[in-house]
């Protein structure tokens, strides 16, 4: 982190939210973001300050780790939203189901299924996003940008998923304006309203394109 950085957890949230909130008034009608803290790899004393200073909105990547630190947070702070980033197995949906508000990972058939029955189960109908692999990397996870919109229909039409939204990881080295942009065109063609988009390096960017979530990690809690 640079030298003149903001120095507690409570400085840099207060820093990033300023920064959410231009590049919301640079467009027209932008409401501004929610934004998703991802507390991957930091244990609950780091995480406590955040949530002290009013976050609520968490992401986590891996739900092994997200057991071992968020039910006891959740007891203390009922209100908080727990979303999962990562790619989900489908031998975790269970627990998944069972832990997290909010799963944006949801990128296969057979994973959507499962989730179904679970929440079903668990009676817990969580919203759902959609990652597309935007970029078509092969190493992402994420459906095709060719097969989104009929995904979405499934999704929602033959599993019954609550599909709000979707998400994408852009390719790292390249500029991300363009695939957000094509997440947003996407979301529109499959009929959802969110758009989970936009990290530590380029959340405003993302902003600009329309995310209604960005999923800020390193810019808040420090390098991993
Ligand atoms: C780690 C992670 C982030 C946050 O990345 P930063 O660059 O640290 O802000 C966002 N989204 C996903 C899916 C992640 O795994």
């Amino acid at each position: 982190m640079s030298p003149n950085a903001p120095e507690t957890a409570a400085d840099r949230l207060a820093d990033i939210k300023a920064r959410m909130e231009r590049a919301a008034r640079r467009i027209e009608g932008g409401d501004v973001a929610e934004l998703v803290a991802v507390s991957k790899t930091f244990d609950a004393e780091a995480i406590v300050p955040v949530i002290e200073a009013g976050q609520r909105h968490f992401g986590e990547n891996r739900v092994q780790e997200a057991q071992g630190k968020w039910p006891g947070l959740k007891s203390e702070y009922p209100d908080l939203v727990l979303h999962l980033i990562g790619p989900l197995q489908t031998n975790k949906a269970a627990d998944a189901v069972a832990l997290f508000d909010v799963i944006e990972s949801v990128d296969r058939d057979k994973l959507a299924r499962i989730l179904a029955t679970e929440m079903d189960k668990q009676n817990r109908r969580l919203p759902c996003f959609v990652q597309v692999n935007i970029g078509g990397e092969e190493q992402k996870a994420g459906v095709s940008t060719a097969e989104t919109v009929e995904f979405v229909d499934r999704c929602r039409d033959q599993y019954g998923l609550d599909i709000v939204g979707l998400m994408c990881i852009p390719p790292i080295d390249e500029a991300p304006g363009p695939y957000f942009a094509q997440l947003a065109r996407l979301a529109r063609a499959a009929g959802v309203s969110r758009l989970s988009m936009g990290m530590s390096a380029d959340f405003e960017v993302a902003i600009l394109m329309g995310a209604t979530q960005v999923r800020v990690g390193s810019a808040l809690f420090g390098a991993r």
